[in-house]
């Protein structure tokens, strides 16, 4: 808090310290009182040298007879005797919560120091943090400490892999025991023959393909007469399920 705001202040013997986020201990040189609003007081309020904001702390506020609830947007400090709002705050775009009075400013540092900076860093591990410090390869990092729970939400969701597709089921075991099929078009560029169609015929044991072109999509049949009688030729194996998306090409009355 600036001195100038405490009333009463009485300078404090040498050799208290106070500690921030990140450990760096700070002397304090005086106490006081701070003028909040018009009936609002804060007392025993620190006076650091060196501080560049004006901090509430939360358990004092507590202590000295309020409550004080945090919002996503705002925050507000009530008295617990009347339950009369008696400070409103409001949430910073960098997430600080501030209370607003006029050219005085009062912070709450709501991140500690070393999240702030595992965020920074591109979630960096804490070990590799420390490393950073110890060389000090980063500008302004101080001396960051590993927190006692390293556990961090992103990181962890972060490091998630998504489950296997379950294995397929009823694969063929043999060539030609399962063929899929499919027709494609018509396709706005026809072949040098006039063809606009194919279908295609995929065997699921080996996955070989065969490709027929067609004029049209009644075609289907003949084309798969043709591949019938090549693939069978071809593999010594007879064809047991021909598989389709079920489209009009492959309901006529020939296929069954
Ligand atoms: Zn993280």
């Amino acid at each position: 808090m600036i001195k100038k705001k405490l009333e009463p202040y009485s300078v404090l013997e040498k050799g208290k310290k106070v500690s921030f986020g990140n450990d760096t201990p700070v002397v304090i040189k005086g106490k006081g009182t701070a003028q909040l609003k018009e009936k609002v007081k804060a007392r025993n309020v620190l006076y650091v040298d060196g501080l560049k904001h004006n901090l509430l702390s939360i358990s004092q506020m507590c202590d000295q007879g309020t409550e004080v609830i945090f919002r996503s947007n705002g925050c507000t400090v009530r008295d617990l005797d009347t339950g009369e709002t008696v400070i409103k705050g409001r949430r910073t775009l960098n997430n600080l919560y501030i209370f607003e009075e006029g050219q005085q400013q009062c912070y709450l540092s709501k991140d500690d120091e070393h999240w702030l900076w595992h965020r920074r860093l591109g979630h960096l591990s804490f070990s590799q943090i420390r490393k950073a410090c110890k060389y000090q390869a980063v500008c302004g990092l101080l001396d960051i400490k590993i927190p006692d729970n390293t556990i961090c939400k992103s990181c962890q969701f972060g490091k998630q892999t998504r489950t296997n597709f379950p294995e397929k089921e009823g694969t063929a075991s043999k060539p030609l025991e399962l063929v899929h099929t499919d027709v494609c078009g018509p396709f706005r560029t026809r072949s040098p023959r006039g063809e606009e169609y194919f279908i295609l015929f995929i065997d699921d044991f080996s996955g070989m393909v065969w490709l027929g072109l067609m004029k049209h999509k009644d075609e289907a049949f003949e084309k798969f007469k043709a591949f019938k009688a090549l693939a069978e030729n071809e593999l010594d194996h007879k064809i047991k399920c021909l598989r389709s998306d079920r489209g009009g090409e492959f309901t006529s009355n020939e296929f069954f």
